[in-house]
């Protein structure tokens, strides 16, 4: 590991202040499970200046009902996300998220703010001393355009024009479905305008921009959420597809419906024609199929990956299932 400052912020005006005065080159840690180990791995050409801990602020763990919305604070570790009763009745798409997500140890480190804003998957790009000079790192190309694609994108390259990694959270998904807002110290933005294609980034996230919560609103009456996974292994495993459904029923038929798979595209991959399919329908063993089926039209896997598209549907099918 490299040499790098580190500071612990004490107020979140401070953190902003330490950010702007490494202009770019300061990383933010909340549970560094993610960071701590990019950084080790020194799998980037560039390398943080300092660290800025953002734990030591005080008042960004807490999850509140309040003014008809779930408010969540971004350093609220993923364990006690998983176990919160009221998450777990009402917004059950983000209990279940977060209880899938890695193990025990990494739930009871990580945080939603850092679940949301970790760094892409792909082997290539997170091979230790930046083996890989690729095209996310500034480099001339896709080594999993000729690589092992097996778990890259099946919807295409994002607007890097070729990048094909695939974004790995699991309360993402969860998020967009559930229609969030992700509040920083500057703005408040919707889950699904939250993650970016850009450069070397997964956000929209300026570099002196910290999370500090989401909040996500009450579901209606009828409104049911629900989230599934599929792994390899059942525990600390990153999902190969993912999905989340939040869904509302009235008088048996489909009123409304947000559908969001991840770990199939560069950000969470909204599936609108899946919501399309199941809107104004019952839910049912049929058109759940047929909504998975409406939701990788367009798909355009590589050459290791057409398997993953299968299991979006069924992740898509399962989900609209579990929410009947
Ligand atoms: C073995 C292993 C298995 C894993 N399995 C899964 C899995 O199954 N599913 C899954 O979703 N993830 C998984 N992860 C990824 C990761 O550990 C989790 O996503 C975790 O929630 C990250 O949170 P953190 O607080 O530790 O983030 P950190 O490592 O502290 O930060 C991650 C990134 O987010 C930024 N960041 C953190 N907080 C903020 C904030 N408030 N505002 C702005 N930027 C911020 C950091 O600068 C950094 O770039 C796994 C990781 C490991 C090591
Ligand atoms: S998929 Fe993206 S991160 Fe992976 S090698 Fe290609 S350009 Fe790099």
């Amino acid at each position: 590991m490299r040499k790098f400052t580190h500071a612990n912020a004490k107020t979140l005006d401070e953190a902003v202040l330490l950010l702007k005065r490494y202009g770019g080159k300061a990383a933010v840690v909340a549970g560094g499970t993610d960071l701590i180990g990019k950084m080790k791995d020194e799998i980037l050409p560039s390398y943080p200046e300092a660290v800025i801990n953002i734990k030591t602020i005080h008042g960004l763990e807490f999850i509140t009902e309040k003014e008809g919305e779930l408010q969540i604070g971004a350093l609220t570790r993923l364990e006690d996300i998983a176990t919160n009763p009221v998450v777990k009745e009402r917004f059950h798409a983000l209990s279940e998220a977060a209880e899938r997500t890695a193990s025990t140890h990494l739930r009871e480190m990580g945080t939603l703010g850092g679940n949301i804003c970790q760094d892409i998957r792909c082997w290539f790009y997170r091979n230790p001393g930046n083996r890989f000079p690729c095209l996310r790192k500034g480099g001339g190309r896709c080594y999993a355009l000729e690589g092992d694609n097996r778990y890259h994108s099946i919807f295409g390259g994002s607007v890097l024009e070729g990048c094909m990694a695939v974004h790995p959270s699991d309360t993402a998904p969860s998020l967009v479905a559930l229609d969030a807002k992700v509040v920083t110290n500057r703005r408040t933005v919707r889950a699904e305008e939250f993650f970016d294609v850009g450069v070397c980034r997964t956000t929209v996230l300026e570099p002196d921009e910290i999370v500090t919560e989401i909040r996500i609103p009450e579901p209606p009456e009828g409104a049911k959420s629900a989230f599934v996974k599929f792994a390899l292994r059942e525990s600390i495993d990153f999902p190969i597809v993912n999905c989340a459904a939040g869904i509302t029923v009235e008088d048996k038929k489909v009123t409304s419906a947000r559908v969001c798979l991840n770990a199939v595209w560069v950000k969470p991959y909204r599936a609108v024609k899946a919501e399309k399919a199941i809107i104004g329908k019952a839910i049912t063993e049929e058109t759940a199929e047929a909504a998975g089926a409406a939701a990788v039209i367009g798909a355009k896997p590589l050459r290791d990956n057409g398997y993953m598209v299968q299991i979006a549907k069924t992740m898509v099918k399962r989900s609209i299932l579990a929410c009947a």
